[in-house]
């Protein structure tokens, strides 16, 4: 469990901006193929090192194609990726660990649950084939807007000045001192402000 209060002010080092840029795709790339063993150990009850096989050769196997599923998953993933790596260049390290927390939360919020209800009749009581298999075409596209959400709900947090590196009145991007300015743009860095003397985003 990673505590917020320990993440430093500071930015993210070029090793860091890597792996909370990795990171989204990464998932992105596993969660269609654990949430179909979750439902095959949890709901089908099958032994484990059995259900791993299973989705293992169900990768590429005709009528599943999990590795196929798992591609067209990953556009709401690569898209978070592409904006973490924006994010890291300019916020603190609370900031991009609370915009991929809460941009992943609302992705995955909605994905697992949608491919665990696709998978459940294949495993559950009954044993009935899924003919909701075409489903996960669209559930990128629906999970890419709760991702949107989440991320909204994300930069309106990270607008707090606990989330900032430097005080109010200073440039987020270089912590130039702005008092007075009147330009709207900072002359140190030439970052954009959003009104004069008002903190910026650096975006
Ligand atoms: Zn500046």
């Amino acid at each position: 469990m990673i505590r917020l209060d320990m993440l430093p002010r500071e930015r993210p080092n070029p090793k860091q901006r890597l792996v909370l840029t990795g990171l989204p795709v990464a998932i992105g790339m596993v969660t269609p193929s654990l949430a179909l063993l979750g439902v095959q150990v949890l709901v089908g009850r099958i032994a484990i090192d059995v259900a791993v096989v299973d989705v293992l050769q169900q990768q590429f196997a005709a009528g599943h194609n999990l590795f196929v599923l798992s591609l067209i998953g990953l556009i709401p993933f690569v898209a978070l990726s592409a904006m973490m790596s924006k994010y890291s260049k300019w916020r603190t390290r609370r900031s991009c660990h609370t915009l991929l927390g809460c941009g992943l939360a609302g992705l995955l919020g909605l994905m697992i649950p949608a491919h665990v209800m696709v998978w459940y009749p294949l495993y559950g009581p009954g044993r009935m084939s899924s003919t909701a298999v075409i489903a996960f075409v669209f559930i990128p596209f629906y999970c890419t807007l709760t991702m949107f959400l989440g991320l909204a709900v994300g930069w309106v947090i990270t607008k707090a000045q606990w989330f900032q590196q430097f005080r109010k009145g200073q440039c987020q991007r270089c912590g130039y001192d702005l008092t007075g300015n009147v330009s709207g743009t900072c002359p140190e860095c030439g970052g954009k402000a959003s009104s004069p003397n008002a903190t910026m985003t650096g975006e």
